[in-house]
């Protein structure tokens, strides 16, 4: 990796970047050191009788030697986060850094040497060549980061090797918006879960579904929330970010290019500043360029329908996104969506927050991601779960029950011994307890 660390940030407020990368990430670590004693040690497992005295227990050991690879949208985070469980569970781990998010990628070269020891943490850069060649050795779990096309590549490559995968990929995550809510505290809620990181957010709400009669106030209000956040001026604001790089900027361009939506906020963009002002598009139909893929962007479109009905069947002949967001006053209108659809994650009256309770799982389902992680559950992925039994070698024999020759009595005896909750509720349904 030859990048020399000479970029200039856009913003001097390293708020987006303390919530999203290292806040994030020292949450997790201080939880794992909080909580490591805890999640480490042995569980002892109910079970019958007979097995009562032989203390069956869970034991955590590490996996081995594992392979995270990050994405580069929050390039610090996504790489690190998993790696505070996978050093916690005690495993090796080889850390495949985005090559599109290439300063990171370089800094995290440089930096961590110094503070984890290279014989159990190392860093592997490059693109999809090199990993390519990474993807065929044989690792104890691959944990991913990214699109879905690429989860498709690294789970045929672990099928391989017949290695545990976890995915955490994206998709289009839906916000549904309805007509009882309080529209300027959705506004500025939705803007700003649109508008983190410049839209480059996995869980970034991607579309709206707005019903019927509060779209213009909701724009209204949305726009007054940009002018709040970022000025007049977003391209002069200093918490206003900028897209990843020229191919990303052109994708996004393409997509404004080519929708039959109404601008109605933003718009304008500028090519040598990688620069995509915050944009709503108003009346999107579902065929309109917008609503083909993630976007991952600053660009939000508003699908306006006349009953939020018509979103969820929208949403449910659709990929499983991987967040849901519901805006509304009305909890059983609410709970009404999160029945009737699928998705990772889901949030009433807010986007993104989900993202940083660690006790919550963080992952997709389906088609937007396999497993899940965050706290102990980190830890727990990559941990091997070992079953196991410690017999005291004295009591030979009472033993003998269960040997050969068997007979009536013995017979018996283990069926007390062995399956004793089993009799416990036979005999109970015979008289009507249960
Ligand atoms: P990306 O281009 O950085 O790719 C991700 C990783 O895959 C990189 O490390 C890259 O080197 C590697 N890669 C690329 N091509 C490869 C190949 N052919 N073979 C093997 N490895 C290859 O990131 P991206 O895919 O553009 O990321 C954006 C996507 O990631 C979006 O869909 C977003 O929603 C999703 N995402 C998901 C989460 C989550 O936590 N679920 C977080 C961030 C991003």
């Amino acid at each position: 990796m030859s990048a020399e660390l000479t970029f200039t940030p856009v913003s001097d407020i390293p708020q987006e970047l303390i919530a999203g990368e290292t806040g994030a990430i020292r949450q997790e670590a201080i939880d794992a050191i909080k909580h490591l004693d805890q999640w480490a040690a042995p569980q002892s497992v109910k079970t019958t009788l007979l097995n009562r005295m032989n203390k069956p227990h869970i034991r955590k050991s590490p996996l081995g030697t594992v392979l995270i690879i990050g994405a580069w949208n929050l390039p610090i985070n996504l790489l690190l986060a998993p790696a505070v469980g996978a050093i916690a569970a005690g495993n090796c781990v080889i850390l495949k850094p985005s090559e599109v998010s290439t300063h990171t990628a370089a800094l995290l070269t440089r930096l961590l040497p110094k503070y984890l020891d290279p014989r159990t943490v190392r860093i592997i850069n490059g693109a999809a060549e090199e990993t390519t060649v990474l993807l065929e050795q044989k690792f104890d779990h691959m944990f991913y980061t990214g699109s879905g096309n690429i989860g498709k590549v690294i789970m045929m490559a672990a099928a391989k090797q017949l290695t545990p995968v976890t995915l955490e990929l994206g998709g289009k995550s839906p916000a549904f918006v309805s007509k009882d809510v309080d529209i300027a505290v959705a506004a500025r809620r939705l803007t700003f879960g649109k508008l983190f990181n410049t839209g480059q957010a996995c869980i970034a709400p991607d579309y709206l579904i707005v019903e019927r009669g509060i779209e213009q106030e909701l724009v209204k209000e949305m726009k007054i929330a940009i002018q709040e956040f970022y000025g007049a001026s977003p391209q002069t604001s200093q918490s206003y970010g900028r897209i990843i790089n020229k191919n990303h900027f052109n994708r996004l361009k393409r997509l404004l290019d080519t929708t039959h939506g109404e601008i109605v906020a933003g718009g304008d963009t500028q090519e040598d500043d990688l620069y995509i002002a915050p944009t709503i598009v108003l009346n999107v139909q579902l065929n309109d360029p917008l609503m083909e893929s993630e976007i991952f962007g600053p660009i939000l479109p508003i699908w306006v329908v006349d009953t939020l009905n018509e979103g969820i069947e929208y949403v449910n002949s659709k990929d499983q996104p991987l967040a849901l967001y519901v805006y509304s006053h009305n909890m059983k209108l609410a709970d009404h969506i999160l029945e009737n659809t699928r998705s990772g994650g889901a949030v009433i009256n807010d986007s993104l927050i989900q993202f940083m309770v660690t006790a919550l799982p963080f992952g997709g389902t389906g088609p937007s991601g396999i497993g899940n992680y965050h706290g102990k559950r980190t830890f727990d992925i990559f941990s091997h779960e070992r079953a196991t039994l410690v017999k005291n070698l004295g009591m030979q024999k009472a033993l003998t029950i269960s040997y050969p020759p068997y007979t009536e009595k013995k017979t018996s005896w283990l069926e007390w011994l062995l399956f004793d909750k089993v009799k416990y509720a036979d005999n109970a349904i015979l008289k009507g307890k249960l």
